[in-house]
């Protein structure tokens, strides 16, 4: 089956969080089962060195103030169409905000041209290439669905939408709309409208065949007041139309028998090997060399959503516990300042490292003890699974993908081994304090601590799980049994 994601970030070439490792994650699992799965997405300048070979498959005389081209490239495995536009995309920085960290003015543009490019392959190829189905992600390819269903084309692709977060909806001034030619009757509460405003999110919500989010338990809670931010009552409207799949992990690039970014190697039967990443991660972060601490990481952009306050908040008693915590991460300035603050507190106990470094993200789950992810709602999550594949154990908050991936090791789920980290609930700091004592507790307790360990590594993680159930979801909707 021909599929084609549309996406503004793919790993590895670009990646702000989980969306680019799904992006670059699924088109390889589906590949693997027979499907011809690409990606159209901007062509940042990160991505300039990948394209000296690629070949323009289609040109755009005008695309929304510049003129632009299609290019196709294969680069690590994965086939790309890359939208050259010079106007929209090359430029420093960050893909989605100005130096000042506020949202590129222009982003409606930035976006809307990624849209207005899925809608004419969908409608003549690229190439020869026509896509059977068109699969958008988050509100970035949110317009897609709608501007293929305006071509009024005959046989015209499937289309998916998939929520990765539903805090990001595209809202922009209503007369955003002109520029994609969205008549005023597909302006309406019922369509595109929220509040006012042209929402690119909610156009790909009311417009796909259908939506996915990536969990069941997130599925389940977007359609509550508390979870769906505004959206709740257009999801519910679609029924059986709305699913969660839960996201996997690449199991290759996620490995920790040959992952290059860590100080040793190691499989499940050789989980002392470890010792030699803590140390690095100790050395790293200037952390005390106290062997028989619990070292617990934290690997996430610091935002409210992730309960990074919860986690300030616990600090002082993790440490009074004799924990160590090293954490890596950027994002609200209060909570970076926060963090150092607190490693200046708490000098060998507690390091904060502000910025994104996916190498030292690898050498973390590879030699903590434990991952904290204390998020307030969490879609999926690849952070904990990536601890279950390297033995480090998530402490989670009971929320999204949180909630359907870790097993809480309470007494009943140690004895029949299904146990593999530790969840909590309410999202509050006391709450999370008591999650926090009683991972120490379990850690403290060596053979079982082992077993939760093994537990972990044996978890399913990896796409064989969800691909096939994209596949099928793909089938259901062209009736392609191929
Ligand atoms: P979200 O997409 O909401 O940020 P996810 O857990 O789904 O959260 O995905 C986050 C991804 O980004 C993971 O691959 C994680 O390892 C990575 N990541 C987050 N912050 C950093 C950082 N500071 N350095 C390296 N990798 C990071």
């Amino acid at each position: 089956m021909k599929v084609l994601f549309v996406a503004s970030e793919c790993a590895p070439f670009v990646k702000t969080g989980g969306l680019a490792d799904v992006v670059g994650a699924v088109p390889r699992a589906l590949g693997a089962l027979g499907e011809d799965v690409r990606i159209l997405m901007p062509l940042y300048p990160a991505l300039a060195e990948r394209v000296s070979r690629a070949r323009t498959v289609l040109r755009f005389d005008d695309l929304l103030g510049g003129p632009a081209r299609l290019r196709a490239v294969t680069s690590d495995g994965l086939r790309l169409y890359l939208l050259d536009a010079p106007h929209l995309y090359d430029r420093p920085g960050n893909i989605y905000l100005d130096e000042d960290g506020k949202d590129w003015s222009d982003n409606h543009l930035r976006f809307g041209a990624l849209n207005i490019a899925a809608a004419r392959i969908a409608a003549e190829g690229a190439n020869r290439w026509r896509p059977e189905v068109v699969h958008a992600h988050d509100w970035q390819a949110g317009l897609a669905p709608l501007l293929i269903q305006l071509k009024g084309m005959h046989a015209p692709p499937a289309t998916v939408t998939t929520i990765h977060n539903i805090a990001f909806q595209g809202l922009f001034p209503w007369e955003t709309r002109y520029l994609f030619d969205v008549p005023d009757h597909l302006f309406t509460p019922d369509t595109t409208e929220y509040w006012g405003k042209f929402s690119f999110l909610k156009a790909g919500l009311v417009f796909a065949d259908r939506i996915t989010t990536v969990s069941p338990t997130y599925a389940r809670e977007l359609l509550t007041h508390a979870f769906g931010m505004g959206m709740e009552g257009v999801l519910a409207a679609r029924g059986a139309d709305f699913s969660g799949i839960v996201n996997g992990i690449d199991t290759e690039q996620w490995n920790p028998a040959t992952d290059t970014a860590l100080a040793a190697n190691y499989t499940s039967r050789s989980l002392d090997r470890r010792r030699t990443n803590r140390a690095a991660i100790r050395a790293r972060f200037t952390l005390a060399d106290m062997p028989d601490a619990p070292l617990f990481c934290v690997i996430s952009r610091l935002t409210g959503q992730k309960g990074m306050d919860l986690l300030l908040e616990a600090i002082d008693d993790l440490v009074a516990r004799g924990g160590q915590l090293a954490v890596l991460g950027s994002g609200e300035r209060s909570l970076e300042q926060g963090f150092l603050a607190a490693s200046q507190r708490h000098p060998g106990s507690v390091g904060a490292e502000i910025g994104y470094d996916e190498p030292l993200s690898h050498l973390m789950q590879g030699g903590s003890d434990a991952i904290l992810v204390p998020s307030r709602f969490e879609p999926c999550g690849l952070t904990q699974l990536y601890g279950l594949r390297y033995g480090t154990l998530p402490v989670v908050a009971r929320t999204g993908g949180l909630a359907d991936t870790v097993t809480d090791a309470d007494a009943d789920a140690i004895r029949q081994r299904r146990a593999n980290g530790v969840t909590f609930a309410p999202d509050d700091g006391d709450a999370l304090r008591r999650a926090i004592h009683r991972c120490i507790d379990l850690f403290e307790d060596r053979p079982t601590w082992r077993g939760l360990m093994r537990n972990a590594m044996r978890t399913p993680v990896s796409w064989d799980r969800s691909a096939p159930l994209y596949r099928a979801l793909y089938q259901s909707i062209t009736g392609n049994k191929a």
